[in-house]
């Protein structure tokens, strides 16, 4: 996965020539003393980088002409240690286009009681030239991420790094491709959309591919690297007895290999970020593609089934966000449930596809039959997953705008053995419990298909919708069902008004 190093986010100080050399003076060393720290910090997944204090409407401007034309830089943070009276922002911010945070801290944590004079009030006061700078943000109806704190506070440090982890998923998605291998699932609703407007809103590229275009690929990949890919398998999974070498079904995983090395080499060629199929679509394929579709999530490329692109390209983003973190995200679906009154849950899995990066243990090599799509049986990677906190969320298209939901959820590890389900599975409670947590869902919209994911939170999402400038909407501890279904009654007006 991404190495999010290599992403630079530009650590920028608002001032004034009012203050005299030396204030400024000292205003830039604390600047560089903070984005220092913060590029050294482990905590920052991201290199932050300072920049000179602006000073002038055209400093200011000039700043965020770099920012966006800037390819490594995917955001940038603003304080104003001094007063940076705001109306110099006005033309910058009209054309800046990368995510901005603001932070609002101090570089003293403490007054000093005994020394404080009028020249510590003149140069600490962003507790007022801050202000300035939210109002004329607000004012523009611009959308950022308002951080509060001293700057060496951990809290203030993990709502950076949880920035910068959305920031890094938004900057993957501009100029992103994604490759739909068939259309969309025939007559189903929620996975279809309005590419057009995802790619004015979100930056990413869907096209469509026709079957034939991945078959001539996959009968291009040569025994040798079968070969090596087949050892692959051995040496990561328990290989089922069937699938050994010379039993019955070893052909079958022979055909498996191909076929993810064939989906590889596309995705590569093609430079593209993640994929759709379709079981509706398997012209000259033997097997729906199971466990390389599995593997190539687990390496970071995003995928859905039945054609919904909306949630490939949503792993792909929740990936780059979740990189070097413990845990995965994978593609996920609401498949059955448990309603037993004392202790109710959903079974979350696919017909095939749930990624390894959330496996608990080492997964199963299998091949079981597949009940629909009428072609052979499809290896597959089985495995458990643990419990703990996670989320679902999920991407839909509302018709005049894109709605993100995202349902909190406590896992739970499996209790029962399930020696006949022959897909990768997760248990889990949504909160705020079963009942609320699914009649939300369903009232605002929310797919059967998700992105679930174990270390990423709300918090990473909401900064991520807020980048987009999309709706979001959170089924958490807090949701009460007669409040939710009022803030989708106020949002349904907001939208519509337009108002940015
Ligand atoms: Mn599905």
């Amino acid at each position: 996965m991404k190495d999010l190093k290599s992403l630079e986010v530009w650590f920028v100080t608002g001032s004034q020539y009012l203050y005299g050399e030396e204030t400024l003076q000292q205003v830039a060393e604390h600047s560089q003393i903070i984005a220092k720290s913060f590029n050294d910090t482990s905590l920052i997944p991201v290199s932050i980088v300072f920049k000179p204090t602006v000073k002038t409407p055209e400093e200011i401007y000039n700043v965020c002409i770099e920012a966006n034309t800037a390819k490594n830089c995917i955001g940038i943070i603003a304080w104003m240690h001094t007063f940076s009276p705001a109306k110099m922002w006005i033309s910058g911010l009209k054309i800046l286009q990368k995510p901005l945070c603001h932070l609002h801290t101090q570089f003293n944590s403490d007054i000093p009681w005994k020394e404080i004079d009028m020249d510590f009030m003149n140069l600490n006061q962003s507790a007022h030239g801050d202000r300035e700078f939210g109002f004329i943000m607000t004012r523009m109806r611009l959308r950022r991420k308002v951080i509060v704190g001293h700057w060496q506070d951990p809290k203030v440090l993990d709502k950076i790094n949880v920035w910068t982890r959305a920031a890094a998923g938004w900057n993957d998605w501009q100029g992103a491709k994604f490759v739909r291998f068939g259309d969309n699932m025939r007559y189903v609703a929620v996975t279809d959309g309005d590419k057009v407007e995802a790619e004015m809103k979100f930056g990413y590229s869907v096209n469509t591919h026709g079957i034939g275009d991945l078959v001539k690929v996959i009968g291009e990949v040569t025994d040798a690297e079968v070969d090596k890919l087949l050892q692959e398998y051995k040496d990561s999974y328990k290989l089922a007895d069937s699938l050994q070498i010379g039993n019955e079904k070893y052909q079958s995983l022979i055909e498996a290999a191909r076929i993810e090395l064939g989906l590889q080499y596309f995705l590569e060629h093609g430079n593209f970020k993640g994929f759709t199929d379709t079981f509706e679509d398997l012209h000259g394929m033997t097997q729906l593609p199971g466990i390389g579709a599995q593997r190539l999530m687990a390496a970071g490329y995003g995928f859905a089934g039945e054609g919904d692109w909306k949630t490939a390209a949503l792993v792909r983003a929740m990936k780059v966000m979740g990189s070097g973190l413990q845990g995965g995200n994978s593609f996920m679906e609401d498949y059955t449930y448990h309603f037993n009154p004392d202790n109710q849950m959903v079974l979350g899995s696919h017909m095939l596809e749930i990624c390894p990066s959330i496996a608990h243990g080492k997964p199963s090599c299998e091949i079981h039959p597949l009940g629909i799509g009428g072609k052979a049986d499809p290896v597959r990677l089985v495995f458990n997953v643990s419990g703990g906190t996670a989320l679902n969320a999920s991407v839909i298209d509302m018709g005049n705008r894109f709605r993100l939901l995202v349902n909190e959820v406590e896992a739970v590890a499996p209790v029962h053995e399930l020696p006949k389900l022959p897909v990768a599975r997760v248990l889990w409670k949504p909160l705020p419990d079963m009942a609320t947590g699914c009649a939300a869902w369903i009232l605002a919209g929310g797919a059967h298909h998700t992105c679930y994911s174990q270390n990423l939170t709300s918090e990473h999402l909401e900064d991520f919708a807020h980048m987009a400038g999309i709706e979001i909407v959170f089924i958490d501890r807090e949701t009460r069902l007669r409040e939710f279904k009022n803030e989708l009654c106020w949002n349904e007006v907001y939208y519509h008004l337009n108002i940015k």
